[in-house]
């Protein structure tokens, strides 16, 4: 039956999962629907207490709202799922928070902290070799260099990002890329260059069905058009962008193309339809506060009040565009330093950090075969031991010596030792390699029976077990969860201190989305230097009882295992409380 439940909502999750790319890929088709979708997809995460899955699909909204210009809201579903993924310790979902949060402050002028998240990104999607995201995000900030103007570093990101579509291909997002570097083309002076790659750009969107971005490369090719005089054209990509626009509910792409079919319209000398345009594209620039665009249409308007010989209008045009122009300039002039300086240490740190992963790379591969090392020569030794243990049981019915007695009682206990050991051994590669069923764990039935099996121990007749155990619904691998509790009970007891009263209190509640398990002895405690060797392989702070030295380390590596963390207080002759924290 568990199994049953358990493969339901594996399926039902798998599906969510499905629903929500679905709605990812709708995106640029219809928007609307997406949002309409994902929001469908986040009643039901609730519905079944997918909390990652939940948490997944408010970025995704976040991205959303950001794409129709609500920031605000855009911003309350990032930093919502920010926060979560930093809890979970989940890179992924901490990259496509920032990614959000980055995209939200370069489309409202906050480029400088724009680029160091989305540096920041980059350095993630990088170490999970998520190759898409990288090249997004490698566009994104592309655009940000442009910004400030520094085409050569802009030309750098974009090629980069075009590398690393080509490398997947991904054809839509190539086109992204490929649209803003055709107008550094053209501005440099490559003009066959730039309509090469523009029309590039163009051909791969209509390709991938991509309509959203279809509008932009659109976008892109009549800009280049009305500089080389064929304002006709230009209007006509310019009509087919602001119908897209419209219908996916670009907000930010239908203020560029409001201003750019007032210039096509303004340099065609039909004024009364670029005033209409110009005007159009102020009204949707200031609602959503996008002065990058704003300002260059008061600077078209003063052009066009000019042509006019409306003097009174053309100033007033020329100081909104001049006071909006110095509130964008100057302040990222002055961020521009900061980021520059942040650019070159986080890019050091980049390097950093491949050179690390390599690093990584080879540990993780000696690490794997001394893997499989200790599992061969575990699993080989498990064999022999029984023998022996089984040998000696033999030899004690059948001597009677006393002397011969207590020898080979020594020789049992050391058996035992060396097949604590071995068993210590198996458990962790079994930890280490082996994914669990998960089921809702019964946290005091466990707790009992991890108590039950030290009963071998020589103290455990004469501590006080004390249990404090919340009554809430916690689904897990069990094994792992087991090893945590056996290890932490069976040290408390067998660390007890010979005195009046010993106990060991074990509390395990929920707080803030964590199930916290602590153990707490008042026995002999650990020294504040061996503190933090504990929980190192083989390492023993005391020899006065026998163990292998292992129960910490495999305690720490199954910890981990659940993204969880584990600290220690602990005094000597006084006690020592191990806390473990895990992701409920
Ligand atoms: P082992 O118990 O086999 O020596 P562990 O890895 O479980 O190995 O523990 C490592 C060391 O940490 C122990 O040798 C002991 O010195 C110390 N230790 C662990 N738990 C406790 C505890 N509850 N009280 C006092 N010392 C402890």
């Amino acid at each position: 039956m568990e199994k049953l439940v358990s493969a339901e909502l594996l399926s039902i999750a798998s599906d969510i999962e499905v629903s929500l790319k679905d709605a990812f890929n709708l995106r640029s088709i219809d928007l609307q629907q997406s949002i309409r979708l994902t929001q469908d997809i986040l009643s039901r995460c609730e519905a079944n207490n997918f909390e990652d899955l939940k948490i997944a699909a408010k970025t995704q909204l976040g991205l959303f709202y950001l794409i129709q210009g609500e920031f605000d809201i855009a911003m309350n579903y990032s930093n919502e799922s920010l926060q979560y993924f930093h809890k979970r310790n989940n890179i992924k979902g901490i990259a496509d928070a920032k990614y959000n949060i980055g995209s939200i402050y370069y489309r409202t002028n906050k480029y400088h902290q724009a680029l160091l998240l989305l540096l920041d990104c980059l350095l993630l999607y990088r170490v999970t070799n998520d190759f898409y995201n990288e090249a997004r995000t490698l566009k994104s900030m592309g655009t940000i260099y442009e910004y400030f103007n520094d085409q050569e570093k802009a030309i750098e990101s974009y090629e980069k990002s075009i590398a690393a579509c080509r490398e997947i291909g991904e054809e839509a997002l190539e086109s992204n890329a490929l649209n803003p570097l055709s107008a550094i083309y053209f501005k440099q002076g490559k003009e066959e260059l730039a309509v090469e790659t523009i029309e590039r750009s163009v051909a791969l969107k209509m390709k991938t069905k991509d309509v959203r971005g279809l509008a932009f490369a659109l976008y892109g090719r009549a800009k280049i058009l009305i500089k080389k005089g064929f304002y006709k054209k230009a209007i006509i990509d310019l009509e087919e962008t602001v119908r897209i626009h419209l219908n996916v509910g670009d907000k930010l792409g239908l203020g560029m193309a409001y201003n750019k079919m007032g210039l096509a319209f303004m340099e065609t000398d039909d004024k009364e339809n670029a005033r209409h345009y110009f005007l159009l594209a102020v009204e949707i620039s200031s609602a959503f506060k996008v002065q990058i665009v704003l300002f260059k249409v008061y600077y078209n308007l003063y052009q066009l009040a000019r042509k006019e010989s409306n003097a009174i209008q053309a100033l007033d045009y020329l100081e909104k565009c001049l006071s909006i122009k110095e509130e964008v300039i100057n302040k990222e002039n002055y961020n521009l330093i900061k980021s520059y300086e942040a650019v070159t240490k986080i890019e050091n740190l980049e390097f950093e950090a491949r050179k690390q992963q390599e690093k990584n790379e080879i540990i993780e591969g000696k690490n794997a075969e001394l893997d499989s090392f200790f599992y061969r020569i575990s699993h080989d030794l498990k064999g022999p031991i029984s023998s022996l243990l089984g040998l000696n049981s033999i030899v004690k019915m059948d001597v009677v010596d006393e002397t011969s007695l207590r020898l080979f009682s020594m020789y049992h206990s050391q058996i035992m030792r060396v097949n604590d050991i071995v068993m210590g051994l198996i458990n962790l590669t079994e930890i280490k390699n082996t994914e669990k069923l998960k089921k809702i764990i019964d946290f005091e039935k466990l707790v009992d029976e991890c108590f039950e099996s030290c009963r071998y121990l020589p103290q455990f007749d004469s501590v006080i077990i004390e249990k404090k155990i919340q009554n809430f619904q916690f689904k897990s691998e069990w094994a792992i969860i087991n090893t945590i509790l056996q290890n932490l009970i069976e040290n408390a007891v067998k660390y007890s201190r010979s005195q009046e009263v010993s106990f060991v209190r074990v509390n395990i509640y929920l707080e803030d989305q964590m199930v916290k398990i602590a153990v707490e002895d008042n026995g002999q405690g650990i020294a504040e230097a061996d503190q933090q060797n504990i929980f190192n392989m083989f390492f023993r702070g005391t020899h006065r009882t026998q163990g292998s030295g292992l129960g910490l380390y495999i305690l720490k590596r199954a910890v981990e295992r659940l993204n969880g963390t584990i600290h220690v207080t602990s005094n000597v002759d006084i006690g020592s409380t191990f806390l473990v924290e895990l992701p409920a």
